[in-house]
Formats: structure tokens, sequence, C-alpha cells
């Protein structure tokens, strides 16, 4: 039987939760930390590429012995039309680095090995343990939480929501607002599975190098959407996300998409000959800065997905989470330290230090971009895409054809599909928001 008062509950041990949890247990706070999972890991979904930079400020030596798949040397980003895309490659050897940048994880396995760290730092991990609620005094403070687990109560100085992105106990708790379709993307993702040699010839790597395309145009139908693949050791992690109130309105399936983009004819021949063996689906926030609710209170601290800190202008999520997970526990080790109470006051702390990070910075960058995509999808994701792809190909053919009709053509085809007045607008409303 685990004792009922503790310094912290942290609720969740997914990214930003063990980021929060190892933080605060080795630096000697007596730490809780509860997953309704089977074990950490076991409900997460992630594409996946894992930021070591933000990883390295919670355990500097984490590639002594983490499960990491491939280090990142190439990017693609691909304009994709339904048989063709258009696409800018960086590569650089710079990557292949003593200390690699960027990796490509499978988050059922670093979940399990980032909880093992937690566990060794001094906390204590339970899984198969839903919080069901949140327990607050009369003067409304949360103390502490009950569990499907029989047992009662468990009580502690401050409580960390750190249980991803419908954060439900704290919606119930009605400490934020349920997030809006509009501002949460759903994906699905597959896994294929192929020999480490076959990756390596498809993909132009070898050892542990990786590479990553990500993807935008008609393969979201209109919707403002992205596909992605990432090469791990021995599969490659295909999927493709659209916004929840997209799907809805253009009554269009997830699994569609997908099934679309595994047979486009760029990378059908990257993934032919692999076995399927994991599917998944969950849900990603999109709202960006504009969506960031309440990020504490008189007991408690949300982070990570659950506070809707995710930057999917760069499709970076878990970075976000495990510095908010880390930003937070650093703010009540300081209020722990000078024996302060764990008041809304003095854990303001935390959203005083996230705002200095890069986190806040990033998100209040693009605070325009996520209202832009969604409201000019139909051209930024298809209308666009098309054309640029018509264009590359008109570039490209030579079928004696003058070049500077070509070029007539390419440019009159722009303005009969936006005018000139669209496309200054397009450009101008999307350097507004990008800047
Ligand atoms: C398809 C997909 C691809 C992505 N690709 C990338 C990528 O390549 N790079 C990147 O940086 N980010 C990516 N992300 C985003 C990234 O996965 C998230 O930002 C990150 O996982 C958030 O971490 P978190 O700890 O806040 O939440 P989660 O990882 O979702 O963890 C929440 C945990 O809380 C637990 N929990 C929930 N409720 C309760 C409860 N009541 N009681 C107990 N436990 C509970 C859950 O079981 C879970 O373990 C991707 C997301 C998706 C869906």
């Amino acid at each position: 039987m685990i004792e009922q008062k503790f310094d912290v509950i942290v609720i969740g041990a997914g990214m930003s939760g063990n980021a929060a949890a190892y933080t605060m247990a080795s630096n000697g706070l007596k730490v809780l930390q509860l997953e309704r999972g089977e074990y950490p890991g076991s409900k997460n979904v992630q594409g996946a590429i894992m930021y070591a930079n933000m990883l390295e400020k919670i355990i500097p030596d984490f590639r002594d012995d983490a499960p990491l798949e491939r280090h990142l040397v190439e990017q693609r980003l691909w304009v994709m039309d339904d048989t063709s895309h258009t696409g800018i490659h960086y590569r650089s050897d710079d990557f292949n680095e003593a200390k690699p940048n960027r990796y490509t994880i499978i988050r059922a396995q670093f979940d399990k090995w980032f909880s093992r760290k937690v566990r060794e730092a001094g906390a204590t991990v339970l899984c198969e343990t839903t919080v069901t609620e949140l327990i607050r005094d009369a003067s409304d403070r949360v103390v502490g939480v009950r569990t499907d687990r029989a047992g009662g109560a468990i009580y502690a100085d401050v409580v960390v929501l750190a249980e991803g992105v419908c954060g439900l106990l704290g919606t119930r708790a009605g400490l934020r607002e349920m997030p809006e379709p509009q501002t949460v993307a759903l994906a699905v993702k597959e896994m294929h599975f192929l020999p480490e040699e076959v990756i390596e010839q498809r993909f132009g790597v070898k050892g542990d190098e990786g590479c990553v395309i990500e993807a935008v145009g008609t393969i979201s139908r209109s919707m403002a959407g992205l596909g992605f693949l990432y090469t791990n050791k021995e599969s490659i992690s295909l999927g493709i996300g659209c916004l929840v109130s997209d799907f809805a309105a253009m009554a269009e399936s997830p699994y569609v998409l997908l099934d679309a983009l595994k047979s486009h004819p760029s990378i059908r021949p990257l993934i032919a000959g692999s076995e399927v063996k994991e599917y998944s689906a969950h849900l990603i926030p999109e709202g960006g800065y504009k969506a960031i609710p309440q990020l504490f209170g008189d007991g408690w601290v949300v982070v990570g997905d659950a506070a809707q800190l995710n930057n999917a202008i760069h499709r970076e999520g878990s970075n976000l989470a495990m510095t908010s997970g880390r930003i937070a526990a650093e703010a009540i080790v300081e209020v722990k330290s000078r024996n302060g109470p764990m008041t809304k006051r003095n854990l303001a702390r935390y959203k005083a230090m996230l705002d200095k990070s890069f986190v806040v910075k990033d998100l209040r960058k693009y605070k325009d971009m996520p209202a832009l995509l969604h409201t000019n999808s139909c051209n930024y994701f298809t209308t666009y895409p098309r054309l640029i792809s018509q264009a590359a190909q008109n570039f490209m053919r030579v079928d004696g054809m003058a070049k500077i009709e070509k070029e007539k053509a390419t440019t009159a085809a722009f303005i009969m599909a936006r005018s000139r007045w669209g496309l200054v607008s397009d450009a101008v409303r999307l350097a507004l928001a990008w800047r």
C-alpha cells in the first residue's frame, strides 16, 4: 500500500509527466506518479522525432541507454498533388555529430525507459491507475486525487496535470475548457516493418542515420493537415493528421486519407513489401498560443499537451512537453526549497519561467497561423500544391515550347486560379502570420 501524503502527485507518464516527475524526484521531493496505461507509453502515440537538447537538460547522459532509433541527417519537405511531389531537401553531414540533435524513437519503448529513470530518481510510479477526480478543500485548493483503485484519496501539496491532450480531469474540475474541435488534429499512424538494409537503401542512409519526410498538399483533401514518414531502425512510421472540425465538416475519414497516402506514387515505393504491425490514432493540440489555458492555480499546474503546448507549424510537441514539465518541476522545487505553500501566487513562477522559454516565444510567434491555415486551407493545401506541381512539370518538360511561353503559361495559371489580388493577399497574410 502506498503512503497517502506526497509532496507532489504527477498525473500521466508521458513526456511531460516523466520530465516533471524526474526533475522533482532528483531534487529530493516525495513524488507519486500515476499512469492509467498498463505501462508508461502503452497509451502514447508520436511520429516520432525526439529533440535531444530538451532531454539533455533533464538527463544529460541519456544517450548511454535510451532506446533511440535513428539520428536524423536529412529532412524532406514535400508539396504534393495527386501524382507528384515538389520538395525541399536538407541533408548535412554536420548532423553526424558526436551528440546528434534529433532522433526517431518508438514511444512505447522510450516511455518505459524514461519511467525507469523516474523510478531510479526515487519517485513512486503506479501504472494501471486512472485518476478519476481532483480533490479540493473548502477554499477550492487542489489537495489530492482519487483513483479507480481501492484505498481512497491520496493527498499532496501540489498536483501536476500531465494527462495529455484531452485533459479530462482538468476540464471536469473546471480548471480549463475542453479543447475546441478546430484546435485539435486527429492523426493516424501505421508502423511498416522492413529489413534495416532495405530502409538504408531506399532512403540513402547508413548505420544509425535517418531521414524524415513531411508533406502537405492534396493528400489532406483541402483540409489543414500534414502527412509524415519517419525512418526507424527496422520500420517506417507513416501517418497523416487533420483538424477534427475539418474531418467533421468534410465528412472525411482519417483511414481513407492514410490509405490514399500509402498508395500515392511518391510514397508507395518507399513502403513496398513492408509488413504493417501497428496502427494507432491520437489527437494533437494545434490551437497554438491562443489556445493555451490557465497554467496554474492553488495546488495545481498543467503541462505538455494538456496545456495545449504544441507547435504544429514545426511539428514539435514532445520537446515542449518535456520543457514545460521540467520548468513546472523547477518552479515547484523552488517554492518547496523556501518552505512556501503551493498557492496560485507562488506557482505563478512556472508561467513566468515558461514565458521566457522557447515554448511560449515560439507559440506566440505563430499565434495567427492556426486560424489562417484553417480558414484558407483550400488554397494553401490544394490550389497552390497543384499550381506548384504544374509549374515544376512545365519547367522541366522539354517539349519544344519556348521558355518565355512556359513562364507566361505558369503566371497565367496562378492568376487564373487565384487572381492577382488573391495571390498578393495570400502571400501577405502568410507573411504576416509567420513573422
Ligand atoms: C501521430 C502523432 C505524431 C507526433 N509526432 C511528433 C513528433 O514527431 N515530434 C514531437 O515532438 N511530437 C510529436 N507529437 C506530439 C507529442 O506526441 C506530444 O506533444 C507529447 O506526447 C505530449 O506529451 P504529454 O506528456 O503532454 O502527453 P502524453 O504523451 O499524451 O501523455 C499523457 C499520459 O497521461 C496518461 N493519462 C491520461 N489521463 C490519465 C488519468 N486520468 N490518470 C492517469 N493517467 C492518465 C496517459 O495514459 C498518457 O500516458 C505527435 C503526436 C501524434 C499524435
